[in-house]
């Protein structure tokens, strides 16, 4: 590597979400235009994951949520709005519908897809909440929900965010509640975990304590496998049945197909030295829902690997000592309903187990995760 970066260093980013918003920031504020960074998405705007709840239940508009890419105006930093059509890493070369990008860098950090079509019936007979059209949709639909049984249902594992499910049938029961119709509905939540929140038991006690007053009925172990809309009834993956009126849905997840056909996959996703983020191929890492590094798909831990890319790469560019390895270690954000957050720490490689730690929902929270949103918005948007 370090041959590699004696000269100018040309990085290409792929993917702006946490993991390539926050690289290209750090190497910026560290490097400014001493190297040349090519940060490449194929939208026109980012979405924190959990203003997708916000949409959905009509708090925000998807307008309000959506941070332009435009506003990046950063020392070194060039972001394009191109799709990303392949990728050699052999070569670290790139080609997008707007032209072939070569690297000296190549950091892979273009999250994770949905498959809808992996669940029958999702797409003509149910609803999603993991996309902002999903959600958008949703916000239609919830107010004319009046009667009847809703299941919150997880369709896939791994998924983004494994605390966001409970949060949606928390702020669903709120919903109804604020409506006056709680009474008519009943809500499931389906998951194939044995609690919400495995590697934190406290969370988990606190969720299911939750579900248990709000009378959310809580169905652990489970998958839906499809859905029946002729019937209306989910399908569970041991073959039993819950009839349903709305079903929302998390959908099963997967590389995005120019991942995919980079031959950099060898399971589902990109394998990586969970350590270094480093992939098999050299001068080239994956970052965040891409990688398979070990941690949940979230935001936080994303962005946790981004910052240890971009240490290892400031080190390297400055002829620096490289930087400790990657811990692992992220702070999650859950809405309990009732106009309060709890917090739950998680820690995955510094013991033989993973560990969380739980903080009780409360207001303070509630402005810690606003403090959490505008502090990323401010320092990769300027805004
Ligand atoms: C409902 C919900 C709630 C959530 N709540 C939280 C939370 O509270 N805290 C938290 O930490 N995380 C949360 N998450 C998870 C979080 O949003 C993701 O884990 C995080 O965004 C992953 O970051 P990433 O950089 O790996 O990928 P992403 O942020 O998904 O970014 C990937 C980028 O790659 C781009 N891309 C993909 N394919 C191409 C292509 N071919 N060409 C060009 N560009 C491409 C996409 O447009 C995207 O901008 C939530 C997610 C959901 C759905």
């Amino acid at each position: 590597m370090s041959a590699i970066l004696a000269g100018f260093m040309r990085i290409a980013i792929l993917g702006a979400g946490f993991g390539g918003l926050e690289l290209s920031t750090m190497l910026s504020e560290a490097l400014g235009d001493s190297v040349e960074v090519t940060l490449i998405d194929k939208s026109d705007s980012f979405v924190f994951g959990y203003s997708k709840l916000d949409v959905m239940f009509g708090r925000t508009t998807p307008e309000a949520v959506r941070l332009s890419y435009r506003d990046i105006t950063k020392p070194g930093v060039r972001f394009l709005q191109q799709t990303v059509t392949s990728i050699d890493p052999e070569a670290r070369r790139v080609s997008t519908d707007g032209g072939v990008h070569e690297a000296d860098v190549l950091v892979v950090a273009l999250g994770a897809d949905y498959d809808r079509d992996a669940t029958p019936g999702l797409a003509e007979a149910g609803n999603e909440f993991y996309s902002v059209a999903g959600a958008e949709r949703l916000a239609e639909i919830l107010p004319t929900f009046s009667r009847g049984r809703a299941i919150v249902g997880v369709c896939g594992t791994p998924f983004k965010c494994p605390p966001a499910p409970s949060e949606a049938a928390l702020l669903l029961h709120d919903q109804l509640s604020a409506r006056g119709v709680r009474a008519d509905c009943e809500i499931s939540f389906v998951i194939p975990f044995g609690s919400p929140v495995p590697p934190s038991p406290d969370t988990s006690r606190a969720l299911v304590a939750a579900f248990a007053e709000r009378g959310i009925e809580f169905v652990p172990n489970r998958r839906v496998s499809s859905l029946d809309g002729g019937r209306r009834v989910a399908v569970l993956d041991d073959g039993s049945e819950m009839p349903y009126d709305l079903f929302l849905g998390v959908p099963k997840h997967r590389a995005p197909d120019v991942v995919i056909a980079s031959g950099m996959i060898d399971d589902v996703y990109i394998p990586v030295n969970p350590r270094t983020l480093q992939t098999r191929f050299p001068g080239v890492y994956a970052v965040g829902d891409v990688a398979e590094v070990g941690v949940p798909k979230a935001g936080v831990f994303a962005e946790g690997a981004a910052r240890m890319v971009a240490a290892s790469l400031i080190a390297s560019a400055k002829n620096g000592e490289q930087p400790g390895a990657y811990d692992g270690r992220g702070s999650c954000y859950i809405e309990f309903g009732a106009g309060r957050v709890g917090r739950v720490d998680v820690d995955f490689f510094s013991g033989p187990e993973p560990t969380g730690t739980f903080q009780e929902p409360s207001g303070a929270l509630v402005a810690e995760k606003q403090h959490f949103g505008s502090s990323r918005r401010a320092s990769w948007f300027g805004r």
